[in-house]
């Protein structure tokens, strides 16, 4: 499809919100705008990008920014993973500036912030921008982890990202469904967790719409929408249930 026709019809297919019911407790939530360290590590999908211009750093901070002020606007305690265009604080002590930092935050926020209301987060979400080696390939792609420390919450995951999937396919061409990707820092993440590559900035229709400010508006929205569904899929205020215990349907 042309890139004028694709566009038209996501900026014009976008109904208004259903608003899922909140639970008592509003969730406590870590955004995790996806790189932002060394010049060499602004994008691990870099190497695909055609426009050198163009960087995932930058476009995760401006989204996840967005996505933290759509779920602060509707009560949510939201944590950045970091505020700005640097580097993930050494919030582990170990000496180095890496995503252990960020499964660490997640897990230890009341440690880290005193007057965090909670323990710990509810749920973790990691903003990042795709690239592939294919021109061709578009569209929202949502992961997660189902092994290590993940696979505690694997189901949570799971449903977590279909919700922020189910969103995002509202405005954007579907990528694959949410898949398990097993073997980095998210395995660490005991909590339910979603990392979600937004579109890919190596399709030309994908990045023209994303370097939009409205674009971008839209998807963090969708994807706030996509948590606070999910969260409201949950019977009861307090953590979601554990492994094993199959979570309620939606309450209305
Ligand atoms: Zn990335």
């Amino acid at each position: 499809m042309a890139l004028t026709a694709w566009m038209g019809i996501a900026l014009a297919a976008l109904p208004p919100l259903a608003t899922p019911p909140l639970r008592a407790r509003p969730p406590v939530v870590v955004v995790d705008p996806g790189h932002g360290w060394s010049s060499l590590h602004r994008s691990y999908t870099g190497a695909y990008n055609r426009w050198a211009d163009v960087h995932e750093d930058p476009l995760a901070l401006d989204i996840a920014r967005r996505v933290a002020g759509a779920l602060s606007a509707r009560g949510a305690e939201v944590h950045l993973t970091r505020e700005g265009d640097q580097e993930p604080s050494d919030y582990n002590g170990d000496g180095e500036q890496t995503n252990r930092d960020r499964s660490y935050f997640a897990l230890n926020l009341r440690r880290l912030r005193p007057e965090a209301s909670q323990p710990r987060a509810d749920l973790y979400v990691s903003i990042h921008l795709n690239a592939s080696p294919d021109p061709s390939d578009r569209g929202t792609t949502v992961v997660f982890s189902e092994v290590g420390p993940a696979a505690e919450h694997v189901e949570e995951s799971r449903r977590l990202a279909e919700a922020i999937y189910g969103q995002l396919s509202r405005v954007l061409p579907e990528s694959a469904p949410p898949f398990a990707i097993n073997g980095l820092y998210m395995d660490r993440l005991a909590l339910p967790h979603a990392v979600v590559e937004v579109v890919f900035l190596s399709n030309w229709a994908d990045l023209q719409w994303i370097l939009k400010a409205e674009n971008r508006q839209t998807a963090a929205e969708l994807v706030a929408e996509g948590i606070l569904e999910w969260w409201g899929s949950f019977p009861d205020p307090g953590v979601p249930p554990r492994r094993g215990g199959a979570p309620a349907p939606p309450q209305r």
